[in-house]
């Protein structure tokens, strides 16, 4: 596998572990996994994550990944999607070599294995009805009661199964069921069904088969066939592992043989991960495609810029771990501004431009400025020259008539710098007749060029680009799709595409861009200074026309919250573990991985070696509660913080969310302080835990709550209360807000009453920014439905 370089050592995930422990106990010559898409819908970034799983383990350890469609559906699958899966999966850097398989070509394989369990005894033909079958299921409290069928012979089963492979009987009038236990306390063992009868045409097997093998039958099936060792999957089919066992023991395959391994599938913040999900917002044309750079699909991400070193190194920082959780979206932006960072070349655009005219530069006369594409901490090197004249595009924003506190930009009368250039002044403000600002006439300091020395303390630098060099450009500004964190938290009857956020793409039109682009690689990925990466949008930005999309703006809010280190190549090489900045008095490392010191990880293991509570700790978190490797790392690495964990632990037992706080939220209210100064201990941060999670105050309010008690102690349910960030469940001062929402968007709330639906995720949006996010979103939108009426 060339491209890709291990970013993780080999052993750190539980799933790691597992493979790791078994290679040294000589289980298995060498690791097979597998990474088994249905082809049915588009890779989304969920997919990532396994592919990283299964590719990952294979190359760390010195085995093979498997490339399977597992097309066992005839009903749904399409060869549109083997090929762009295939597409995907190499574009994320993954290679499967010769390895490439159909499930559909065990098709007959898959038959024989099924008559061995006729033949034992094991299996039988049932000729009940779905309905049937699940009604003599029995339930949770009561056991299942036989079928006719449950009783037929061998004989009789053979010869019925054979007859339904023929082609003799209707779809749905007779299935395969394996005969295992309709007592069993899991559900799907009750004689789960093996086959059904579909008469459809399959997209590779044509009309060779009318009978059709369900998933939990198949799958073990397929793993076995090909020497898969280790099979990895969701935590969602945990309770089909027994079927996965039951199968392959039973038809005969001996140890060593594959193993199913669940693992807490990806939930990413502020979208949804379902290709059910994904074919309705196509379909509804909430978004413009399959790879519309909006979508969490691999298209998407792919068109939107996002390079697949930015989706390998996301994959690497959340991990893998065995509980379910949402993973913070502020962690796929540092992988992305991460990733871009130390190789995106540095050019000035304008997106909202506004006209400056140095009245003191002589017309018609061009300097060529030398501007370095990088900065001084990206080890890079190279240059474009940039042409300075007379009339310059600015940004719009970087002008004001009245500032607001701070602002370091350009003012009536006041001076800023211009990068790579002159400072200099705003002489006059030129309006037009509805009295909108169109043109500042500015004069130029010789004095200060760029370099010179020359510095004028304490202004700002804006940058801009030549008026008559300047390449006109489309821009498409891209935010999130949903307006809330988990899009499916919705009412009884309320839709996920309620809470699609309307602001979530912004075109503008006539944004300039310096003439350097013209001559560069059309899949460049720039750094707009000040505005964020950008690259061309590859289809509607591949011809003439320069169309850019942007990556990813510059402020990165999860690695200061989180710790991580500053932003460079160095930091590039040895990615950053997140959280790094929980200290304790004892730890003697700084909160950063520097390239000259030991990894703050190595530290950490130093610790567990020298300490066997601390050991035994990590052990227990990864293995007991479910932790990631990386968070457990952080948890069980000193005494101290490890104390602090436990302690808040002590208050609320869900081990995810309190470490959550513990490693996400605690490092950037401690600051450089150690833990033993913060004015609370673990059982505070613990009670504000049970707060969160009993429901009585938002996560989001939680954290302001933290930042209180982290400046002056105190009791989080206090705080909440003097704060007034308890969750807002009083109906009056709810419907204010309500109210307050409708009345700023009069011309909205017609148009939704026109029949507009998707505008509720914007008044659910206003109500819960104007509530700072204490009022329950449930409540919100029951109000406002209410409010608003009943649909057209
Ligand atoms: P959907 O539910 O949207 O149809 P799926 O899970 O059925 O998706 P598959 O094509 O069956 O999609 O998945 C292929 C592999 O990717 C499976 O091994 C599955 O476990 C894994 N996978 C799917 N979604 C996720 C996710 N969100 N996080 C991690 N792995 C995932
Ligand atoms: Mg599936």
């Amino acid at each position: 596998m060339p491209d890709v370089k291990p970013t993780r050592p080999a052993g750190t995930d539980f799933i790691r572990q597992i493979v790791a422990a078994h290679m040294a106990e000589g289980r298995y010559p060498s690791p097979v996994t597998r990474f088994p898409p249905e082809p049915n819908g588009y890779l989304h970034i969920g997919h990532v994550k396994s592919n990283c799983l299964n590719f990952g383990i294979a190359q760390e350890f010195g085995g093979r990944c498997h490339l399977r469609f597992d097309d066992t559906n005839p009903e749904t699958e399409e060869v549109e999607y083997v090929e762009s899966i295939k597409d995907d999966v190499r574009w994320l850097g993954f290679d499967w070599g010769e390895h490439l398989y159909f499930a559909s070509d065990y098709f007959e394989r898959m038959y024989e294995c099924a008559e061995i369990l006729v033949n034992k005894g094991l299996a039988y033909v049932d000729d009940a009805s779905e309905e049937e079958i699940s009604e003599s299921r029995g339930t949770v409290t009561r056991p299942g009661t036989p079928t006719p069928g449950r009783s037929r012979t061998v004989e009789e089963n053979l010869g019925l199964f054979r007859r339904m492979r023929a082609g003799e009987f209707p779809d749905g009038s007779k299935v395969l069921r394996a005969k295992i236990d309709l007592a069993s306390p899991n559900m799907l063992m009750r004689d789960p069904v093996l086959y059904r009868i579909r008469h459809a045409h399959h997209y590779r097997r044509g009309d060779a088969w009318c009978i059709y093998p369900l998933y939990d039958y198949a799958h073990c099936l397929e793993d076995a066939f090909e020497g898969v060792t280790h099979s990895i999957c969701t935590l969602e089919f945990e309770n089909n592992r027994e079927i996965y066992d039951w199968l392959l023991d039973n038809i005969g395959f001996d140890e060593p043989r594959t193993h199913q391994y669940e693992f807490a599938r990806l939930e990413l913040e502020y979208t949804v991960l379902s290709k059910r999900k994904f074919i309705r917002l196509v379909k509804e044309r909430h978004v413009a495609g399959w790879d519309d750079p909006r979508m969490p699909t691999v298209a998407g991400l792919r068109r939107r810029g996002v390079p697949p070193e930015a989706l390998r190194y996301f994959a690497d920082i959340i991990g893998v771990a065995k509980a379910n959780s949402r993973v913070d979206i502020g962690k796929l932006d540092h992988a992305i501004r991460e990733t871009l960072n130390p190789v995106a070349p540095r050019v000035m655009a304008v997106l909202e431009p506004l006209r400056v005219v140095l009245t003191n530069w002589r017309e018609g006369e061009v300097e060529e400025l030398d501007a370095p594409y990088f900065p001084h901490d990206v080890p890079r090197e190279g240059s474009r020259a940039v042409p300075f004249a007379r009339e310059l595009w600015i940004e719009r924003s970087d002008f004001s008539e009245a500032p607001p506190k701070g602002f370091r930009r350009l003012v009536p009368g006041g001076e800023v710098r211009l990068r790579y250039a002159y400072v200099i002044r705003c002489d006059e403000v030129v309006k037009d007749a509805a009295g909108n600002v169109v043109e500042l006439r500015c004069s130029y300091d010789l004095a200060t060029r760029s370099g010179s020395g020359d510095g004028r303390k304490g202004i700002g630098t804006i940058h801009w680009v030549s008026a008559r060099h300047a390449l006109e450009a489309e821009v498409r500004l891209y935010d999130r799709l949903f307006l809330v964190p988990d899009p499916d938290d919705v009412p009884e009857g309320g839709d996920f595409v309620d809470h699609l956020n309307p602001g979530s793409l912004r075109v503008l039109q006539g944004a300039k861009v310096e003439p350097s682009v013209a001559a560069d690689h059309p899949a460049t990925r720039y750094q707009f200074e000040r505005t964020g990466y950008f690259w061309r949008d590859p289809v509607d930005g591949a011809g003439e026309r320069l169309v850019f999309n942007r990556m990813i703006t510059l402020k990165d809010t999860w690695a200061k919250q989180a710790g991580a280190p500053e932003k460079g190549a160095a930091a590039r090489q040895a990615p950053p573990r997140k959280a790094t900045g929980v200290r304790d008095a004892t730890s003697a490392a700084p909160g950063r991985s520097a390239a000259d010191k030991p990894r703050v990880s190595d530290v950490r293991a130093g610790k567990r070696r020298a300490d066997a509570e601390l050991a035994r700790r990590m052990e227990r978190y990864t293995r007991e509660l479910g932790l990631s490797a990386e968070d457990a790392d952080i948890l069980s690495g000193s005494r101290g913080v490890s104390d602090f964990f436990e302690g808040a632990l002590a208050e609320h037992g869900d081990a995810a969310a309190v470490a959550g706080w513990v490693v996400n939220d605690l490092p950037s209210v401690l600051g450089r302080r150690s833990l033993d100064a913060l004015p609370f201990d673990g059982r505070g941060l613990g009670v504000l835990a049970r707060l969160v999670g009993e429901g009585r105050i938002s996560r989001r309010a939680a954290k302001d709550v933290l930042a209180h008690m982290a400046e002056k102690g105190g009791d989080p349910e206090d705080i909440m209360g003097r704060l007034g960030l308890e969750r807002v469940d009083d109906y009056g001062a709810l419907e204010a807000a309500v109210d307050a929402a409708l009345a700023r968007w009069p011309e909205k709330v017609v148009e939704y009453r026109g029949g507009r639906a998707n505008l509720m995720g914007l008044f659910v949006g206003e109500v819960m920014k104007a509530t700072k996010g204490a009022a329950d979103p449930k409540a919100v939108k029951d109000l406002l439905a209410r409010k608003l009426g009943a649909r057209a």
